[in-house]
């Protein structure tokens, strides 16, 4: 069963104090902490199996590129790819999203062609569009949703033109909560002939996902946000469209001959990854994937809904407070406001009393605009929050509103 204590004892950074309060660490959507097994695995592999990957006859390279690879069918597995091939290492959701952005706008697409956004995007799946934009002249149309923070399907069809080229969306907003409703958006863009990118970094930390199921195109996400290292994520993606895309960085190992002539590039994935790949980070993040595994994601899905549901509850007893985010299908990421207080403030004094929540715009100014606000407060729960930290927290924004 989900033995929360238990859970708690493996997260050693859960115990400490922030101006002598317990730490209520509440901004998982930013980063989660990392359980006692991931950064034991990257231990033991510096002290016992370090050594570059892919290159080396002797012994202690070919064990570090077993390890390397093992994790990449970790990945596999977790996500449900057909083939490692599928399985492409980069340093996290930033730049999977900056490859494919490149690299499919440099083959696909032409000046005047179309890709489709949504309104509740964060900046690193609007600007890397915005960047090919500039330099060859392509559109970035954008889904509109309505108050409470759900896309208008109707709206998204109708976007739809023989220049649509792509379309890139959020499984779950890192704002609102929004679970986007990704698998029926996916078979509208199919039904046009159109591939999808999902950007899935507040998706995969909190629910089971199967790319295959969903049959998104592209899947992308950082370690860091699923209790694993900083440093790496994945681009995960279809081979039939992998193979049609030219490579995006140039340097070792993605190459399979090179001369000044003319130079072949390596086989999927390790045409994506130029360079010493971040193998230690690798293993930190197959470590993480087994960590919640073991729990079960659809534990820690139920885990995480009946804290949200019962967050979610008690916030709107506090008086003036506004809830942005109001989703059917929402996960356990809440942001707010309260009275007029300044979100900065709130953050402010909330960390005086040991919660941690993050303030502002959450790197999502465009949706910002849309909700008529600068910023907001928001907090994001992980595997191992408690009602009794949800307790915490209302007290405290309580507490911070009598202030004012
Ligand atoms: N997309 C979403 C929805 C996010 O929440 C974040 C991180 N806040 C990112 C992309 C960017 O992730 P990273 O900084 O790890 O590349």
């Amino acid at each position: 069963m989900y033995d929360i204590e238990q859970i708690r004892a493996d997260f050693p950074i859960l115990g400490r104090t922030v101006y002598g309060k317990p730490l209520v660490y509440l901004d998982n959507g930013a980063t989660t902490q990392k359980p006692r097994q991931v950064v034991e695995a990257i231990t033991e592999e510096y002290y016992n199996t370090n050594a570059n990957v892919h290159r080396g006859v002797h012994f202690l390279s070919q064990q570090a590129t077993e390890l390397h690879e093992a994790s990449r069918e970790t990945v596999r597995r977790f996500i449900g790819a057909r083939s490692t091939n599928e399985v492409v290492f980069t340093r996290g959701t930033t730049e999977s999203i900056n490859l494919l952005a490149s690299t499919f706008c440099q083959s696909q697409m032409q000046a005047g062609d179309e890709v489709i956004v949504t309104t509740m995007e964060h900046h690193s799946n609007i600007v890397p569009w915005q960047l090919q934009a500039m330099q060859r002249g392509i559109v970035v149309r954008v889904v509109p949703m309505n108050d409470r923070g759900e896309l208008l399907p109707g709206e998204y069809e109708k976007l739809f033109s023989p220049k649509t080229k792509i379309v890139s969306l959020a499984h779950v907003s890192n704002v609102l909560g929004t679970v986007n409703p990704v698998r029926e958006l996916i078979r509208t863009a199919h039904a046009h002939g159109v591939p999808v990118l999902v950007d899935g970094a507040q998706s995969i930390p909190h629910m089971p996902v199967n790319v295959q199921e969903l049959d998104a195109d592209f899947y992308v996400f950082s370690g860091h946000k699923v209790y694993g290292p900083t440093g790496v994520g994945v681009l995960y993606g279809k081979e039939n469209w992998l193979d049609r895309l030219p490579p995006y960085q140039g340097g070792g190992e993605m190459i399979q001959h090179v001369s000044f002539e003319r130079t072949t590039f390596n086989e999927l994935p390790f045409k994506f990854e130029a360079g010493t790949p971040d193998y230690i980070g690798t293993t930190g993040l197959a470590r993480a994937l087994d960590y919640v595994s073991a729990l079960g994601m659809d534990s820690i899905a139920a885990h995480e809904h009946d804290l949200t549901q019962y967050a979610l509850q008690r916030l709107r007893e506090i008086p003036g407070m506004r809830i942005f985010g109001e989703a059917a299908e929402r996960g356990g990421v809440i942001s707010f406001l309260v009275g007029d207080i300044h979100h900065f403030d709130m953050g402010t004094l909330l960390d005086r009393l040991g919660i941690a929540v993050r303030t502002g715009h959450h790197c999502a100014q465009p949706l910002m605009s849309r909700l008529g606000i600068e910023g907001t407060v928001r907090a994001s729960f992980g595997l191992y929050n408690t009602r009794e930290e949800v307790d915490v927290l209302v007290a405290g924004i309580d507490r911070v509103r009598k202030m004012f």
